[in-house]
């Protein structure tokens, strides 16, 4: 009756992954991709911005190599050069991303794909059938409705820049705004972060909000809280941010990350009734099926915990469910993440306030100290951890941290909370010596 048993909706992170694994299982599959394969993680977010991260963190240890001996009289930078390598290297995972879904036997149609009906799609000149649809279009950055915004730029934009700037202002205070203006910071522009509110990071641990705010601060970035862009002008070779408290700065490239949107407009989903949240994310029930009986939807376009491994982990549930006959649903307690800062953050669990909020009667352990490294090397930094435990029963609800490797180390973690591991636990572990790490096992 259809020409395929499943049609996904864009060939990101979720959708690439719940296709391969549905044609797996047998199906037949079809993918609608307007852009390139792989998505925004590929190519416009996490990769790219690890490169960047990368580039500018061999900024700190040239620097830092000083106090262990080494004296290296000549570098140079070459921001044409990283992008140009980080291109080759995007446009080499388009092939295989392109290759694995060729090769587990799912058909692919390039363009922009709109829903007819709930089990017909028309991409071009093709009008095509299938018994399930499964919607994985991510999001894309919002931008502000203020004088002058043509002049400013966003995320998609920030990693082919045809210069470095010398100076930029990033506008937003959560993970994209504080990740690049990291990135910048190291490799040597001058940055001016504003934040609308009290404190960055909102949404996380308080005094993991403070630290990195004060880590940041620290390592150069001029961050202005309860400021926001009134408007922007150009003057001969500058821009000019005008900030709602009155001031102006001057800058050479303006960056907004101040969140993203849903991609659920235009692809006829008013149309057929789906229904839509207030920012425009599809609402699904867990296992992430929309207002539609046969129309699904995963990853960024529903909005819940816009992350890669988020996306990839609903899609194969979704596949698993549906082709295998063996339902899967996503457990949303205990996701890791991090946000690549210089120190980097690493968060699994709850925060203290949450954690609080949730248990009551919690305790909490933490560490502030200088890292090893860093006694050589005359770096003022600091490595902060914390662990939540709820009393009652002993168990560890949270972990954060903020240092290097934060983000390898809570991805261990992560698997030690989601086993339900007692702060006992923690202790009885032996740790490794000398690391920053040992600290999580040794906080009596
Ligand atoms: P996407 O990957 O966005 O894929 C959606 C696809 O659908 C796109 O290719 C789009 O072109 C296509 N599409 C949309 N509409 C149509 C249509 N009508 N027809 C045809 N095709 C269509 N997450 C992490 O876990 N770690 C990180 O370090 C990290 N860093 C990030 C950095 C940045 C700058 C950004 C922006 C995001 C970052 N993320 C990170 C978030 C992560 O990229 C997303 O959560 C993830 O890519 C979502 O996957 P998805 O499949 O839902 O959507
Ligand atoms: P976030 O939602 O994380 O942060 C948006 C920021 O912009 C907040 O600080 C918010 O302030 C501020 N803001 C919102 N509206 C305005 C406005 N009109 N004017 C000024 N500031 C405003 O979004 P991002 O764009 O940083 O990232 C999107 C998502 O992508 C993240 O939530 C995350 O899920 C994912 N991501 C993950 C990464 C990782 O895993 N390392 C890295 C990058 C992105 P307020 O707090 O006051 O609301």
């Amino acid at each position: 009756m259809f020409d395929y048993d499943l049609l996904v909706l864009g060939a990101g992170s979720g959708g690439v992954a719940c296709a391969r694994r549905a044609a797996s299982h047998g199906a037949r599959v079809a993918i609608v991709e307007e852009a390139e394969i792989g998505g925004t993680c590929v190519h416009r977010g996490c990769i790219p911005k690890k490169f960047l991260v990368y580039a500018s963190h061999f900024a700190h240890d040239l620097c830092d190599s000083k106090g262990y001996g080494w004296n290296i009289k000549e570098y140079s930078f070459s921001w044409s050069d990283l992008v140009s390598t980080k291109s080759l290297e995007l446009q080499r995972l388009e092939g295989i991303y392109r290759s694995l879904l060729l090769d587990s036997g799912v058909k692919i149609f390039q363009g922009h794909g709109h829903l007819q009906t709930n089990t017909t799609l028309k991409v071009n000149s093709d009008t095509i059938s299938a018994e399930n649809i499964l919607l994985a279009t991510g999001g894309w950055p919002t931008m502000p409705n203020i004088d002058g915004i043509h002049l400013a730029i966003n995320s998609n934009d920030v990693f082919d820049l045809p210069s470095k700037p010398d100076r930029i202002v990033v506008v937003g205070g959560g993970y994209i705004a504080c990740e690049l203006a990291a990135v910048f910071n190291g490799l040597g522009s001058e940055v001016t972060q504003l934040y609308r509110s009290e404190m960055i990071l909102r949404g996380f641990d308080d005094e993991i909000r403070k630290n990195a705010y004060q880590e940041m601060v620290k390592s150069g970035i001029d961050i202005r809280l309860g400021q926001n862009v009134a408007s922007l002008s150009e003057t001969p070779g500058s821009l000019s941010v005008n900030t709602t408290s009155g001031g102006k700065i001057s800058a050479d490239q303006v960056l907004f990350a101040i969140g993203r949107k849903p991609n659920t407009s235009n692809i006829g989903l008013l149309e057929l009734g789906v229904s839509l949240n207030d920012n425009g994310a599809v609402n699904v029930n867990e296992d992430f099926r929309s207002s539609i009986s046969n129309i699904y939807a995963i990853g960024d376009c529903t909005d819940r915990l816009n992350l890669t491994p988020v996306a990839i982990h609903e899609g194969r549930c979704l596949a698993e469910t549906l082709f295998n006959s063996n339902p899967q649903f996503v457990d949303y307690r205990n996701v890791p993440t991090a946000i690549f800062t210089q120190p980097e953050i690493g968060i699994v669990g709850l925060s203290e306030e949450q954690a609080r909020k949730e248990f009551g009667n919690i305790k909490v352990f933490k560490a502030h100290f200088r890292p090893l490294k860093h006694t050589l090397t005359g770096r003022e930094t600091k490595v902060f951890v914390k662990l939540v435990v709820d009393v009652k029963t002993d168990r560890v609800l949270g972990c954060h941290m903020i240092g290097d490797s934060s983000s390898e180390i809570v991805q261990a973690l992560g698997v030690a909370l989601q086993a339900g591991a007692t702060k006992a636990q923690f202790d009885q572990t032996m740790a490794v010596h000398p690391t920053s790490a040992e600290e999580l096992v040794t906080m009596y």
